[in-house]
């Protein structure tokens, strides 16, 4: 199953935040949001939500070594 996640690092904001949120798409959505409304200020907002789901990123697979 792939794992999806958002890196704080690069979503625009003043906080220098370092965060990484790994999961399931619909978890790293929530617990981004939660986040982003928690530490940055922002709203909860289906335009919000949108954008946070359009920063998602395949979460990198381990290589076999
Ligand atoms: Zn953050």
């Amino acid at each position: 199953m792939s794992r999806k996640m958002v890196d704080c690092r690069e979503i625009p904001s003043e906080a220098n935040c370092t965060l990484t949120i790994a999961g399931e798409e619909e978890e790293v959505v929530r617990a981004a949001v939660l986040h982003a409304v928690d530490v940055h200020g922002h709203r909860d907002t289906p335009e919000f939500r949108t954008e946070i789901r359009k920063s998602l990123k395949p979460e990198p697979q381990p290589g076999r070594r």
